[in-house]
């Protein structure tokens, strides 16, 4: 499980104190895929980089499995970010480095064996459909196909959550169903919780089981999807709502 309880995060700006994140308490259970979705600047990006510690609550607790992300010393935190994946909008790839070789930096860093890396990324390549583009460049692949060299890389060290920042805004429709569709899968075949933060209102419907609906940094509603889109409360939500019909 992880929770969140009243979160707060905050940064020192030339005008002054900014909070990017406002008292969010928040519950994700083992299994779910839990979308997040707000317009640009409400806290998404801020909130989900402090669930593996890439930013550090200003007050609040960020629980994940049970440990407290920020009260952990940094070489617990790089374990524990072995068991939290993540991908990016913009895949973050390494671009001098092969399909192959890009999914296997993981397993690198974690000091694993070269035999056992070479059958981990054969499996990975197989569950994520690249087989056949191993040894090709980043730049030689469709957005789609390096989205899926993000995602078998996010999943090298078999972590139990994943946590996806705008992973499909690249795409475009098509592809993004495709992205969705493995995330799916693995969703169900790795009992992987999924925590994807989003602007686009179809994602969250295609896939998510919970959402949270974020404004300036606070979370202004959550719950299950058909129950927050089918009654939408805050004006935020219904203007969602609104212009996906
Ligand atoms: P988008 O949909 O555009 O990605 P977001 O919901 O992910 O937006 P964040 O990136 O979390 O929003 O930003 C929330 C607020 O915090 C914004 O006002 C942003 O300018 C501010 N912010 C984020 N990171 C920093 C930082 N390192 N220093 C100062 N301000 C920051
Ligand atoms: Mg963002």
């Amino acid at each position: 499980m992880i929770t969140l309880n009243q979160v707060v995060k905050q940064f020192a700006t030339k005008k002054g104190t900014l909070t990017a994140v406002d008292h969010v308490n928040m519950t994700i259970n083992e299994g779910d895929i839990y979308g997040v979705i707000g317009f640009s600047g409400a806290g998404k990006s801020t909130l989900i980089r402090m669930f593996n510690g890439l930013e550090k609550p200003t007050s609040g607790d960020v629980i994940v499995g049970g440990d407290h992300i920020a009260s952990l010393s940094p070489n617990d935190l790089r374990k524990k970010r072995q068991k939290i994946g993540m991908i990016f909008q913009h895949f973050n790839l390494l671009w001098s480095r092969t399909v192959f070789d890009n999914i296997a930096f993981p397993l690198e860093i974690a000091g694993v064996s070269k035999a056992d890396r070479t059958a981990r990324v054969n499996d990975l390549i197989r569950m994520v459909g690249l087989e056949g583009r191993e040894n090709a460049y980043p730049s030689q692949l469709s957005g789609g196909q390096k989205q899926r060299v993000g995602i078998a890389r996010a999943l090298a060290n078999s972590p139990t959550v994943l946590l996806c920042d705008e992973a499909t805004s690249a795409l475009d429709p098509q592809t993004t169903d495709e992205i969705l569709e493995l995330l799916v899968n693995i969703n169900k075949e790795l009992k992987l919780t999924i925590i994807l933060i989003t602007h686009e209102m179809q994602v969250i419907r295609k896939i998510c089981h919970q959402v949270a609906v974020m404004e300036n940094g606070r979370v202004v509603e959550q719950g299950p999807v058909m129950q927050v889109f089918e009654n939408p409360q805050s004006s935020v939500t219904q203007r969602f709502v609104k212009d996906d019909l």
